[in-house]
């Protein structure tokens, strides 16, 4: 496991010389009006270069990176149980309240419109267009932010009956609501206990009350207690209670699988664009 830190910095008081002197590659944007560029980089805060360079330049190492955990394979090779996502965004959903129980409405300074703090899927989901799957493609995210995880046929057809708690829904059209080809959602029905989850922050929702883990980054990571994950046969979603939201408690969740899971998805080739985490 290592931080990463993304920079995207401008070009300014010796930046591209103190990248080129050590040996750290960077994409250059092109000028601006004032002719400066940006340069974007990774640092990693294991390496030597790093602490060197939050001494030349002590305020923007502060300020403005982008934090992340990156796992190396054998990281996720060595954990019992992992988060998954897909990095894909090849699905055009479309968002059609009906599909959703939404629960506890809240309203944002100055907008008319009503918000939901959780929502809880009810029934399949729509998207605009059918998924043009590339040879290695098995699976794909939306091309929102949310995390719901599609799959192709062929995906499906080697995953089916294979986990427990997983199953596979067809996604409607939008408009004309007829199912889409090729294009399914991997729907996780066995919802952890709130209590299984630790290493977060407890909260009370504001809204309803009810308990939920806050989580102020990525980074931090989530721990699932073992009690709960007794199963490697089985698949399993922490349900709509992690937030990263102190001021609107919106909650989101995340899926759970088993080492099996990831190593199955290996044999077949599939976990192309996937994102594992070790939980
Ligand atoms: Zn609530």
């Amino acid at each position: 496991m290592r931080i990463q830190y993304h920079y995207c910095l401008e070009n300014k008081w010796g930046l591209e010389k103190f990248l080129n002197t050590n040996e750290i590659s960077y994409e250059k944007t092109d000028e601006w009006l004032d002719g400066d560029s940006l340069l974007i980089f990774d640092l990693y805060e294991d390496e030597k270069v790093y602490t060197k360079f939050k001494i030349h330049f002590p305020y923007v190492a502060m300020l403005d990176a982008d934090k992340s955990v990156v796992y190396s394979k054998e990281d996720i090779q060595n954990a019992e149980w992992l988060t998954v996502r897909s990095k894909g965004t090849k699905v055009q959903w479309i968002y059609n309240e009906k599909a959703f129980n939404q629960q506890c409405p809240y309203k944002r300074i100055f907008i008319k419109d009503i918000y939901y703090r959780h929502l809880q899927q009810t029934d399949i989901l729509e998207a605009t267009k059918r998924v043009h799957w590339g040879r290695r493609q098995y699976f794909s995210g939306p091309a929102t932010g949310d995390t719901f995880l599609f799959c192709s046929e062929r995906a499906k057809s080697l995953l089916n009956k294979k986990w427990a708690g997983l199953s596979f829904y067809p996604v409607k059209k939008y408009r004309t609501q007829k199912m889409i080809d090729d294009l399914y959602q991997l729907y996780f029905s066995e919802v952890l206990s709130v209590n299984a989850i630790c290493g977060g922050k407890k909260i009370i929702c504001r809204g309803c009350g009810r308990e939920l883990v806050y989580i102020s980054s990525m980074v931090q990571m989530l721990h699932i207690d073992r009690q709960h994950l007794k199963d490697t046969q089985m698949v399993y979603t922490t349900g709509e209670v992690l937030t990263m939201d102190s001021i609107h408690n919106e909650t989101f969740s995340l899926y759970v699988v088993p080492q099996e899971f990831y190593q199955f998805c290996e044999r077949y080739e599939m976990n192309r664009g996937m994102v594992y985490e070790p939980i």
